[in-house]
This record gives C-alpha cells, structure tokens and sequence, in this order.
C-alpha cells in the first residue's frame, strides 16, 4: 500500500523502487519560482560597506545583491563579506561595497521559470544561502527581479506540509 513492495503470483514480493522520493520531487517540481520568489534587497556598487551593513539590518536579510543603474546585477554580498571588511582596519564609510562582494560571472542565480526544485538543488550545491531571481538584460547582463533563500524552501516546506495535515 506504501507503493515501496509488490507482489506476484510465483514470484513473491519484491522491491518496485521509492516511489515516495518520487512523488516527492514530482510534487516540489510543480512550484515555480515565480509564484514564491520574495522581494530583492538591492544596493548600488558605489554604496559604502557602512551604508549596506545598516541596509541589511534595516531590511532584515542576510545577502545584499548589489546592481548597477537599470538593475543589472553585479554582485552579492553576504553577511560574511562584510563582517571580513568589519574586522579589519579598513574605514567602512569610505570602502564600497563592490570590493567586499562576489561578483559576477561567479554567481548562482536562478530563473523565473524554473521550479523550486531548480533553486532548493542550486543553493545546496553553490553553498549560499540565497540566490539572485533573474531575467536576461541586454548584452549578456541580468536584471535582478527577486531572490529565493533557504527560508523560502522552509516556507513552501511547512505549506506543504500544513496543507497535508488539515
Ligand atoms: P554567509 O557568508 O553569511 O555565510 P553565504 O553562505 O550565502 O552567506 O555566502 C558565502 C559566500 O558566497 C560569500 O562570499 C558570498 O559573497 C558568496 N555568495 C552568496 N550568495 C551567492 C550566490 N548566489 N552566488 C555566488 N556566490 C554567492
């Protein structure tokens, strides 16, 4: 009845696979990205390491994604990043942000269109802690429409699983 053992006249029961990890992927890959991203918290390149410390607190996140004019995706920076500028001798009012963060072409992104599976694998195996929504731009850049963090894989997690136990 788990669907994990069949049985067959003069063959007895046998092992039909995990139909459960099956039907569970088959599941979170009906969710788009679209329909849970959350809003992206953006700064400008020029911003001071300072300026995007007070931007994290005030917005509550913990990766900045730092564009540059019309929204073109330049790079993330993550809380790390800025304790390391924060720890050293620099003067944070006058470091911008562009030379603590990653930049692109090294970052993770994700697209609209792409299922939460797609962005739930992604964050595991780039070992970030959010990822940049993105729609192309012109000449080869990204404009940043959103992002997906592990508590949006958490969120849609306990939907599913508060929709099961009703
Ligand atoms: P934290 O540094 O606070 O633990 P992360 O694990 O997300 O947060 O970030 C680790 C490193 O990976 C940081 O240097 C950060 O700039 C970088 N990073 C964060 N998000 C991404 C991403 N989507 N793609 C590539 N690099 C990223």
């Amino acid at each position: 009845m788990a669907g994990i053992l069949d049985a067959r006249p003069r063959v007895g029961y046998f092992y039909v696979g995990n139909q459960t990890a099956d039907l569970w992927s088959e599941v979170i890959g009906k969710y788009l990205v679209k329909d849970y991203k959350s809003v992206p918290v953006v700064v400008q390149e020029h911003t001071t390491v300072y300026d995007a410390i007070v931007t994290m607190f005030l917005e509550d996140v913990g990766t900045l994604f730092v564009v540059r004019e019309k929204g073109t995706l330049a790079g993330v920076a993550s809380r790390k990043d800025l304790l390391k500028v924060a720890i050293g001798q620099s003067n944070l009012h006058e470091v911008p942000i562009s030379l603590a963060m990653t930049r692109m072409p090294n970052i993770a992104t994700i697209a609209l269109d792409a299922t939460m599976y797609d962005a739930a694998k992604k964050l595991i195996e780039a070992q970030v802690d959010s990822l940049p929504v993105v729609k192309p731009g012109s000449d080869q850049t990204v404009e940043v429409v959103g992002r997906v963090t592990k508590t949006t894989i958490t969120r849609l997690l306990v939907e599913l699983g508060s929709a099961r136990n009703v």
